[in-house]
């Protein structure tokens, strides 16, 4: 593995400064409302909030061991915004225009009573609220997830060999007691379930074919996802990446494939159809073919910063508003402010150099 970068700076590393100064050029008591749009005309439409930086997993491309140890600091609980911080501000979001809410991490299920939460933010009125999660404790959770509010969910997995998944969670985790937790997703109503597979050359590339075979005709939608270079830990390389071309082509060969339009403007996922009608996959090309043009995703990390990119290495402190009695309309003009000045097309602009420039860990900011 190449040169670790400790993140433990970046995350204290904070922008609030640029956040007054924000308010102090923008002198409005009015809150913002309505669409705002960005340098480049991106509307905010989607928030993914992480809801812990811890997990129970520890993915080589994510959490790998030799970082997040038994002597790793994760957040202290203080430091979490708390449900009724969260809901406050997904409020604000939601009347500047998001209509989609993801809950993330870390892993969200290990967070306490996230029932709670989810009840919380199903009551904002129409947004789709959805969540990502291992799988781990999917079988337990999922009916009381639903009962809550929840919409939908998608779950991690990324092989259904036995040897080579435990090998990528790295504490040894089977296969069988995620796909326990997909099926108790789908007897919920969480459907349709979408099931997310990180593809990393040498690692798991001979587990697509078997993947799509499985969940073919299920209802599922499987995503395979192109290894991408988030944070500072993974020691990512070009060489690595199975690209979304690939991926497709390799299916399409046994399971004949046709393109298929988006679903709404601004889907990560490019999706494919069987054309026997055996349901849909999608692809996500971040890296191969970057979609900044069209991402609409801002992100709160745990601690509640607010980053406009999956590769930001600054996010700017909400808490530190909120926690400072600020009024609505003041977070709501902060938030409008920073969207309008958000320039951020990291993957379009990447390069082999741009892969080692410090940018926040993907646990902390919200996969
Ligand atoms: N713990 C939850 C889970 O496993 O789904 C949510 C958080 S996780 C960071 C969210 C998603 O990000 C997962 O599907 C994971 O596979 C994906 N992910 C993490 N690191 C990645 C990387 N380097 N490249 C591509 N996807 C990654």
């Amino acid at each position: 593995m190449s040169t670790v970068i400790p993140i433990a700076d970046l995350r204290i590393a904070t922008a609030r400064d640029s956040i007054d100064a924000l308010l102090r050029a923008k002198g409005s008591d009015a809150p913002s409302t309505g669409s705002v749009l960005d340098t480049r005309s991106r509307a905010l439409r989607d928030l993914r909030i992480s809801v812990t930086d811890r997990c129970n997993f520890r993915c080589v491309y994510c959490m790998p061991k030799d970082v997040y140890d038994a002597e790793y600091k994760f957040l202290p609980r203080a430091d979490l915004l708390t449900f009724e911080e969260i809901t406050r501000v997904a409020r604000i979001f939601v009347d500047l225009g998001v209509s989609k809410i993801r809950l993330t991490g870390g892993e969200p299920l290990l967070r306490r009573n996230l029932e709670r939460l989810v009840e919380m933010l199903a009551r904002l009125g129409d947004v789709d609220l959805t969540l990502t999660t291992n799988g781990a404790l999917l079988a337990k959770k999922a009916q009381s997830l639903r009962d809550a509010g929840l919409k939908r969910v998608t779950v991690s997995l990324d092989s259904l060999d036995d040897p080579t998944f435990r090998a990528m969670n790295d504490v040894d985790f089977p296969v069988a007691r995620v796909l326990e937790g997909i099926d108790a997703a789908a007897s919920a109503g969480l459907s349709p379930v979408k099931i997310n597979m990180v593809v990393k050359r040498g690692a798991n590339e001979s587990s697509i074919l078997p993947m799509a075979r499985r969940f073919k005709g299920s209802g599922h939608i499987v995503r395979f996802i192109e290894y991408m270079d988030v944070g500072a830990t993974n020691g990512w390389k070009m060489d690595d990446v199975v690209s979304a071309a690939e991926i497709v082509r390799s299916i399409d060969a046994e399971m004949p494939l046709v393109g298929a339009d988006p679903s709404y403007a601004g889907e990560v996922a490019g999706r494919w159809r069987y054309r026997d009608g055996g349901g849909e996959i999608g692809v996500i090309a971040s890296v191969t073919q970057a979609f900044c043009r069209d991402c609409t995703r801002a992100r709160l990390s745990t601690d509640g910063r607010f980053y406009t990119c999956l590769f930001a290495n600054a996010g700017y402190d909400l808490r530190a508003l909120l926690r400072r009695d600020s009024a609505d309309a003041e977070i709501s003009n902060a938030i409008a402010a920073i969207w309008r000045q958000r320039a951020d097309r990291y993957s379009e602009i990447r390069t082999a150099n741009t892969a080692s420039v410090p940018k926040v860990e993907m646990s902390y900011i919200g996969g």
